[in-house]
């Protein structure tokens, strides 16, 4: 059996980043950028007024100036500024020619038809955006490897962009395995449970902004699992087995990846929950098999499968990873990494109640998974610990 941290070692080592596409931009957030991205052009294209106001020439704001004329928003004649005159403009509108500021209209007094300017803070191009405020064309706009936040995405269609070239998202199946798994909402009959696993998963990548996700269910029966695996395996990058992992006469999934020729890179690790964790590659694609119980499917999913998501689409692994104190005592065995559901705050970790695998209660409160390392026993209060912070 490998340890926690060769286990992570030799998923990472056997990730191959996606290559890049170009998407739309509408589909964009959540991605990397794999290129540079340089402006075409001028943002804004044309001076801009900033307020609603008028527009004049600022040697002549000292004199009532008569209104002449009218700029909105999206006014796409040139119109030119008769000297000694003011014009009526709008946020948005571009300035006439001849004018060089503007003053708002909440700092003037009209009379008679002429403006009087009641500014004594204003400046040559007050309120004035000059083309190429935003960015000038040719300068660089966004970095490779830079994240695409909703800011990025608006930023780089306000300089004219509809598509990007990005690290793709990696295609998942999760496949669940047991006879006994009932879906919910329906009558669950004696021996069954709810399947609840492919839920989870499912969600936990949505939070990822992955969207192609397609989920199986397969009974305990190699014959089903061999097929249905062939089939995640031709349309996926990443297949997520849950079930079926261990050593029982029902599980199938070893068996099963054998017959698809996927190549096993490991199978058990020194851990609790998730021993049985298995994994491995068939040319480019990752299979994790993950255990059954609930708590293991989860606790493997943001030790080994979140990271090499990530890293298939050039995302580095977040600072998740944090340093802390055990705020009540635990003991444990020697011989395997214990992650335990829990609470983080101001730099201590409880463990919360509920351990055992097969729950999830107390995963459903959790913000974080408390890391005690294989060799250890006992951890006083005030242990130093790692946590993995869970990306609620
Ligand atoms: P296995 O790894 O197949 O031996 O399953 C271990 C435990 O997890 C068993 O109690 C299963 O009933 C349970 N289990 C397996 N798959 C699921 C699932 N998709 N949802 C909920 N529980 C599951
Ligand atoms: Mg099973």
């Amino acid at each position: 059996m490998i340890t926690v941290s060769e286990a992570k070692d030799l998923i990472s080592e056997h990730v191959i980043s996606l290559k890049a596409i170009q998407i739309d931009l509408s589909e964009a957030v959540g991605h990397r950028l794999a290129k540079d991205v340089y402006a075409t052009q001028h943002i804004p294209g044309f001076r801009q007024s900033s307020m609603d106001g008028y527009a004049f020439k600022f040697d002549e704001h000292l004199q009532p100036l008569p209104i002449l004329g009218e700029m909105a928003a999206g006014s796409t004649a040139t119109v030119t500024l008769q000297s000694g005159t003011a014009c009526r403009i709008f946020t948005g509108a571009p300035l006439p020619e001849g004018a060089d500021t503007v003053v708002m209209q909440e700092k003037t007094i009209i009379k008679n038809g002429q403006l009087l300017i009641q500014d004594d803070r204003l400046d040559l191009a007050s309120n004035v955006r000059q083309s190429g405020a935003e960015i000038k064309k040719g300068a660089l706009a966004m970095r490779k490897g830079d994240l695409l936040s909703p800011a990025a995405v608006g930023f780089l269609a306000g300089i004219g962009l509809n598509a990007v070239e990005v690290f793709p998202m990696p295609r998942l199946c999760i496949i669940v395995t047991g006879k006994e798994l009932q879906q919910p909402g329906q009558v669950l009959k004696f021996g069954q449970v709810y399947e609840s696993n492919s839920y989870a998963l499912k969600a936990a990548l949505q939070m990822e902004g992955i969207k192609e996700i397609s989920v199986y269910k397969a009974d305990d029966d190699l014959e089903v699992l061999t097929a249905i695996l062939q089939q995640a395996l031709e349309q996926s990058d990443v297949v997520l087995l849950s079930g079926g992992v261990s050593v029982g006469d029902y599980d199938f999934v070893i068996e099963a990846s054998q017959r698809c020729g996927i190549n096993q890179v490991f199978h058990k690790v020194k851990q609790k929950p998730g021993k049985p964790l298995f994994f491995g590659t068939l040319a480019e694609k990752l299979v994790f098999g993950l255990p059954g119980n609930p708590s293991s499917v989860l606790s493997c999913y943001y030790n080994y499968v979140l990271p090499a998501i990530k890293q298939l689409s050039q995302k580095e692994s977040s600072n998740s990873i944090l340093n802390a104190k055990l705020k009540t005592p635990y003991r444990k065995p020697a011989g395997l990494t214990h992650y335990l559901k829990g609470w983080y705050e101001d730099g201590f970790a409880s463990p919360l109640g509920a351990q055992e695998s097969f729950r999830l209660s107390s995963f459903a409160q959790a913000n974080c998974l408390i890391c005690l390392e294989e060799s250890g026993t006992d951890f006083p209060a005030g242990s130093p610990v790692t946590i993995i912070q869970l990306p609620l």
